[in-house]
């Protein structure tokens, strides 16, 4: 076929697939000539072929021994580079009116930034559950999910999508209620007191259920990691750990101050808390992104934002001015000073603690948090993941491979016949450079391709979404 043809071809098939989301074509598709970077650690592997059928891997091998179907959706990939999908570790979907449910943003903008699938840290469990079966029906464009329902906090909770714990009977019976209705994990906010904790702690050993989240600010990290806690978010509790006044710190009500986190930071406290997180495989979700937004709010939410048309008008007029208020109040009342040495400090605690073996998840806290854009934040958590001292490999590794062993999903994180199609195509080497990962030409979503046509025009999407919402 005429080159011109052909493009015109694939462009008319793609255009023609992509906008029902339906299930993945029953033909094959193949990357063909692809650099393949699986994520299992090994080095870049030249010149492959992977084929994909229904929504999974079937084959990956040299593109000169292997012969694709001849019903095959061929993609010539030579000089681009294929990934696994992304997952991003921490992010939240609908929250009561902090994040209305709206299917046309949050879950697009996850798909064309190349997020297959997220951990939902937080949030409405049925709609959430709705949103999870007409995807896997394919009525409903979106990534893979796995979903904790309301979070466990104080008697008060701070925020929407939360389940009031007053005592240690209030966290048996959350965590029994959850787990009957469909909760994937247990998440754990910072107000829940100390008996609550202990016995949802307990309660979810017992019955079999992960819990992950906050370390409780009545909760020490130590304790947190011996109980059982599988992740902890946002290094909570580990610079209250890591200080010889420990007491004193959890004394106090959290958020400012940390000037004092830093002038009693001792170093051998330090390593024995990293070494019990390396002990007990206490996994960390830095959301290094977050972060800086949260101390440095100055800073990230300052200047033009070229990403704005893809908020809708919940966020832009009331969220994200709100949150700015009470940052800007509370946690970073702080001297500047103060807070760009603890954000230094954090990058340092991160470096340690992939050092010494503490596993670590990317996660951005989205769409939590001014401009912190689902999708596009992730992209930016790898970076600052490579800035903080993991190399490329392993920053790529925390939202691939990591989430597919720390989820216990034998079929996602890596690129190998039997997988979940979910994959990424890159115009350049992530390896190279972390900040490549945003070059994507095209994803596959359980086996459905969208090319970078497709993808641009899920962001239309998007955008007219953002631009009607209230
Ligand atoms: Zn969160």
């Amino acid at each position: 076929m005429h080159k011109f043809m052909l493009d015109a071809f694939l462009f008319l098939t793609a255009v023609a697939i992509a906008f029902l989301p339906g299930k993945a074509q029953e033909h094959a598709l193949a990357f063909t000539h692809v650099n393949v970077i699986d994520a299992t650690g090994t080095s870049v592997q030249p010149d492959a072929t992977v084929v994909v059928r229904g929504d999974r891997i079937i084959a990956v091998g040299k593109s000169s021994e292997l012969k694709t179907p001849g019903d095959t959706q061929v993609i010539e990939a030579r000089g681009k580079y294929l990934i696994p999908g992304l997952w991003d570790m921490h992010v939240h979907e609908i929250f009561g009116d902090w994040l209305p449910e709206n299917e046309k943003i949050i879950p697009l903008l996850f798909v064309a930034n190349g997020v297959t699938g997220v951990r939902d840290m937080g949030g409405d469990l049925e709609p959430l559950k709705r949103w999870r079966s007409r995807i896997a029906a394919g009525e409903m464009i979106g990534p893979r999910m796995v979903i904790s329902g309301p979070m466990l906090d104080g008697p008060v909770p701070q925020f929407p999508s939360s389940a009031p714990i007053k005592n240690a009977e209030d966290g048996r019976r959350t965590v029994d209620e959850l787990k009957k209705n469909g909760a994937d994990f247990i998440k754990i906010q910072s107000l829940i007191p100390r008996d609550g904790y202990f016995a949802a702690a307990e309660e979810s050993r017992k019955i079999g259920i992960v819990f992950v989240g906050h370390v409780p600010d009545k909760v020490r990290a130590v304790e947190a990691s011996s109980a059982g806690q599988k992740s902890i978010e946002h290094l909570t509790g580990v610079f209250e750990g890591c200080s010889t006044v420990e007491d004193e710190l959890m004394s106090k009500p959290r958020g400012p101050g940390r000037g004092r986190f830093l002038a009693t930071y001792d170093p051998e406290r330090a390593k024995a808390l990293i070494a019990l997180f390396v002990k007990n495989q206490t996994w960390q979700v830095p959301t290094l992104y977050w972060e800086q937004g949260e101390w440095l709010i100055e800073k990230t939410n300052s200047g033009p934002d070229p990403l704005a048309k893809y908020a809708p008008a919940a966020w832009r007029d009331r969220i994200w001015p709100m949150f700015t208020r009470d940052i800007a109040s509370g946690w970073s009342s702080d001297p500047v000073d103060d807070r760009e040495r603890f954000v230094q400090a954090e990058f340092k605690m991160v470096r340690e603690m992939n050092r010494a073996g503490v596993p670590i998840l990317a996660g951005t806290d989205t769409a939590a948090g001014v401009r912190v854009y689902p999708g596009f934040s992730l992209h930016s958590e790898l970076e600052l993941l490579v800035q903080a001292g993991l190399t490329p490999m392993e920053a790529l590794q925390a939202a691939t491979r990591n989430a597919g062993k720390f989820l216990e999903l034998a079929d996602t994180g890596t690129i190998a016949k039997g997988k979940r199609a979910d994959l990424v195509l890159l115009d350049a080497n992530p390896l190279e450079q972390i900040r490549n990962t945003r070059k994507i030409q095209s994803v596959v979503l359980a086996g459905r391709y969208y090319s970078r046509a497709d993808l641009d025009r899920l962001l239309h999407e998007v955008e007219e979404a953002a631009a009607n919402s209230k």
